[in-house]
């Protein structure tokens, strides 16, 4: 009955032989793999991991593009200072994606979640375009879409699609490093639901490479500058507002208290599910300022309430049933705190009722 657990996935039949095909006909041509912006470490995780892959696969000319930077605690990764990001380096970036004969779609659904700019610039390919991923409604916007959103990360999925290529023999610690850390980043370090046993069979598989799960974790979890934990504190004791009543907790960062702390990417990360772990709380939101007059949510929900209806109904956004996120143009982050205070009345039951 497990068994059957390691053969659920969407690399199955006439479209991934096709999809394969199409791929390794590619080994000489440019291969782009790209992730959503704001990369987080199951998007680096599983474009690093297929990009070190096909290049072990003996493909020559493949690629990460990114829309923009990522968080300093993953350029450890391999392979993470070659990646092309479309925003620092966006002329090179657009021939590159005119160019390409092959393009992945990784962590994403809606090629939205590129950004404006790099969502145009894809939208003019007419190279082959394979999606793979794991969140709900995927827009189809592919050749080729592979979407599982019961899968836990799409790191698992990147996983699945070796397996189904029959080459996990050819994984290497390299490879294993970085699928290891997307699988560990969006599964909460294994405790989510999502995880199954056939997560933990691919994780043995990963570590009988020779990885180090150890210095990953470390390296992710354990590498706090000190501005950064007093972000944190502050946050905690002075920002975290509180509603027993209807179950729910939120935050709010301005970008000049972001700046006060010399705030660098992902030094928020982790921060709303701090806020969820408060006792009775089932709901918690995070809304902070980013550049260009941009308001950022994160969302987390435990149990049936969806924070995904919510980011989708009110901050232009989406995500899992679970953990969310979205963002509003043109507003204060004080508005977008109203606006969620506003809607508190009508959550307000399902949040308490939520387990
Ligand atoms: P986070 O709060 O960690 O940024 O994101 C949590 C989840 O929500 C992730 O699965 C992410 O892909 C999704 N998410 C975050 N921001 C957005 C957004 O602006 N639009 C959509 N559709 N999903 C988002
Ligand atoms: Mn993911």
């Amino acid at each position: 009955m497990q068994e059957q657990n390691d053969h659920h996935h969407p690399f199955v039949g006439d479209t991934f032989q096709r999809a394969l095909e199409a791929l390794n006909r590619c080994q000489d041509k440019s291969v782009v793999i790209t992730a959503h912006r704001s990369p987080d470490g199951d998007a680096l995780g599983s474009a690093l991991g297929l990009c070190n892959h096909l290049k072990n696969m003996g493909f020559k000319e493949v690629l990460v593009m990114l829309p923009d930077g990522f968080p300093a605690f993953y350029q450890w990764m391999p392979g993470a200072d070659e990646v092309v990001l479309f925003d620092k380096s966006t002329d090179a970036a657009k021939q590159i994606l005119a160019d390409a004969q092959f393009i992945f779609c990784l962590d994403f659904n809606a090629l939205n979640r590129l950004g404006k700019e790099m969502e145009a610039a894809m939208q003019a390919v007419d190279a082959p375009v394979v999606m793979i991923d794991h969140h709900m409604h995927p827009t189809g916007f592919a050749t080729w879409n592979f979407d599982d959103s019961s899968c836990g990360s799409t790191a698992e999925l990147i996983y699945r699609w070796i397996q189904a290529a029959g080459q996990t023999s050819h994984l290497t610690p390299d490879t294993a490093s970085c699928l290891y850390t997307g699988v560990m980043t969006d599964t909460g370090s294994f405790r989510f639901p999502s995880v199954s046993p056939a997560t933990h069979r691919m994780v043995a598989q990963l570590l009988e490479t020779g990885m180090s799960h150890a210095d990953i974790h470390a390296a992710v979890y354990d590498s706090n500058r000190l501005d950064r934990l007093k972000l944190m504190g502050y946050a905690l004791s002075e920002k975290l507002e509180v509603n027993q009543a209807n179950a729910c907790a939120m935050i709010v960062l301005t970008l000049e208290e972001l700046n006060r702390y010399h705030a660098q990417s992902g030094d928020t990360e982790g921060l709303v599910n701090q806020a969820l772990s408060i006792e009775g709380v089932n709901c918690a939101v995070f809304i902070r300022e980013a550049k260009h007059g941009r308001v950022k949510l994160s969302l987390r929900s435990r149990g049936s309430f969806s924070v995904r209806e919510v980011a989708e109904a009110h901050f232009n956004g989406g995500g899992h049933h679970n953990a969310a996120g979205g963002a509003v143009d043109g507003v204060t982050t004080e508005e977008v705190a109203a606006l969620w205070r506003s809607l508190i009345p009508q959550y307000g039951p399902a949040m308490r009722a939520s387990c």
